[in-house]
């Protein structure tokens, strides 16, 4: 228990597990929770967890986790917590994300410093007992009256047990202050033409086992849950069918509170708790849902990137798409975005013409050299042709390359991390980087998380901003090489932002070119549907000026 106001509040704790399958949304569904009940007065953090052993995100391989998203404290998290902010607006730290890896560290380290007193320390209940206290210190840190925790993965998978075991453990202590959503998936077998029921009867006899029965029930589905279904699951958890809550594709994710207040789930889930709404004020999200719906012109947007799973790198850069969208939408444009695998221009040169059937480009962080010749072609394609550009991390390290060569002559110009030995390293292994490399300190070491940055006058950038002073999230290793700053601004590259306590160089701007500039930062991870990231703004500006001037 402890304080709002000088009043006592009784947290409650809303865990929320998948059912049947993944990937069927529950970290947007968790997030959208989270914003209905906020917009109903309530102080609101969410937390994933995620089961694997790792520490964090950040040394699972894009291809495979998805994006890295990464917290002002610097944690190097899973995406969901992009959406936790996203849907309401709350900054995400170390406290909101936990994995079993942390866990098991923890208690382990106490182990080692005796801490335990002499006891065994057993995976029950020393385990969920960890899990547990990290829940409660997010909570008391953020004096939360309702925590959303996701859990990853789905009932039924070994690796969840633990997880279950520290929920079920909390709702036998406070049986009125611990409730479950479950998110379930309904398919409709396309020779029945019936949506089914049955593997979602299944989940709850799963999460049953665990000692857990659900208290509402999110029904994804390609279409919504008819009153017959809501009957049958409502018989099989025993729940009354205002708590089996339709769930269908939408058309945004920025749909999906909106959508859950229409099966009232807000007000329902507050009753449940024995809580009254305080308020109740969706309507900016229904404005936004609303008017993305009726967007019917689109922008071009090229994404060249290198972490290809079926047709696009959409996981891998989940932020910058939707950071495209925000500034597309307050713009009134649909975004088209064209996944452009870099590789392709490092084999056929003359494909790069189809780069100017695009609005505007976009380089995206990334690690290593694959693909990273094929990207400085393509910038130096967009230099020459005037095309907007933007570099995100490793897309300003890319543009710097790529004006060295073609702008300064350097031709083998390049970056320590893809030729260790160039002769002219305009992007250089930061020097704290060094000794961690050489060590194999791979995890958490990068430079990361939120750090200021001063804007020069006369820049996009400060104009973008409109102030001198910014502060952005960081994840790298190499920074731009102050060596070759004088001959590369003399030559045309403005140094639009810098960090004045490292004498680093955060912001490149490209004087002679409508807009192209990159940054050592990832802006997208701060860009809100509500509050669009102003360098999105201003690089979607150009992109509809070259629209304009294309068609001309
Ligand atoms: N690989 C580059 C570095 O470590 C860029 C990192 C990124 O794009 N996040 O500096």
């Amino acid at each position: 228990m402890n304080k709002r106001n000088g009043k006592k509040i009784n947290p409650k704790y809303i865990f929320v597990v998948g059912g049947v399958m993944s990937s069927v949304g529950k970290g947007v569904a968790a997030a959208s929770v989270g914003n209905i009940l906020q917009s109903r007065g309530y102080r609101v953090a969410n937390i994933k967890c995620d089961m694997y052993v790792n520490i964090d995100a950040g040394t699972i391989r894009p291809a495979e986790h998805g994006e890295v998203f990464v917290g002002e404290d610097g944690i190097e998290a899973d995406q969901d917590l992009g959406n936790y902010e996203r849907f309401t607006g709350n900054d995400c730290v170390r406290d909101n994300y936990i994995t079993t890896g942390q866990v098991y560290q923890e208690v382990i380290r106490r182990e080692r410093n005796l801490e335990y007193g002499g006891e065994d320390v057993e995976v029950v209940p020393d385990i969920p007992n960890e899990i547990i206290r990290r829940i409660k210190l997010c909570q008391e840190k953020n004096n939360a009256e309702i925590m959303v925790i996701e859990f990853g993965g789905t009932v039924g998978e070994y690796q969840l047990l633990l997880f279950l075991e520290a929920a079920r453990m909390m709702k036998a202590k406070d049986p009125q202050g611990v409730f479950f959503i479950m998110v379930s998936y309904l398919p409709t077998p396309k020779l029945l033409g019936e949506q089914k029921s049955k593997p979602t009867q299944f989940a709850i006899r799963t999460l049953n086992a665990s000692g857990i029965a659900p208290d509402f029930i999110l029904c994804r589905a390609d279409r919504p849950v008819s009153s017959d279904i809501k009957r049958t699951i409502s018989i099989v958890c025993s729940l009354p069918e205002e708590r089996i809550i339709s769930a269908p594709d939408i058309y945004s994710i920025y749909d999906v509170p909106v959508n859950f207040e229409k099966e009232n789930l807000g007000e329902v889930i507050l009753k449940s708790m024995g809580l009254k709404a305080k308020k109740k004020d969706l309507r900016e999200w229904i404005r936004l849902s609303g008017k993305i719906r009726k967007i019917t012109k689109t922008v071009k947007i090229g994404i060249i990137g290198k972490y290809f799973n079926f047709k696009s790198c959409r996981d891998t850069y989940i932020s910058v798409i939707e950071a495209v969208n925000h500034a597309a939408w307050s713009e009134n444009r649909k975004p088209e975005i064209l996944w452009i695998d870099s590789e392709k221009y490092e084999k056929d040169r003359r494909s790069l013409h189809e780069l100017d059937k695009l609005d505007g480009i976009i380089v995206p962080g990334g690690f290593g050299k694959r693909g990273t010749e094929g990207m400085i072609l393509a910038a130096d394609y967009a230099r020459r042709r005037r095309i907007p550009y933007f570099g995100l991390c490793l897309g300003m390290q890319i543009l710097t390359i790529s004006f060295a060569r073609h702008v300064l002559g350097l031709k083998d110009a390049n970056s320590t991390e893809m030729d260790p030995k160039t002769k002219n390293p305009v992007i250089c292994t930061m020097a704290d980087q060094v000794d961690k490399l050489k060590k194999k300190q791979y995890g958490g070491s990068m430079r990361l998380g939120a750090c200021p940055a001063k804007l020069a006058k006369d820049s996009l950038s400060h104009k973008a901003y409109g102030r001198a002073k910014i502060s952005e999230r960081h994840r790298h290793r190499y920074e731009f090489n102050n060596f070759y700053r004088d001959d590369l601004e003399k030559r045309g590259l403005r140094i639009a932002g810098i960090n004045t306590d490292l004498d680093l160089v955060e912001i490149v701007e490209v004087k002679d070119h409508p807009w192209m500039v990159g940054v050592q930062f990832h802006p997208e991870f701060k860009s809100r549907p509500l509050d669009p990231h102003p360098l999105f703004l201003t690089f979607m500006g150009a992109c509809l000026k070259n629209k304009g001037r294309r068609k001309n």
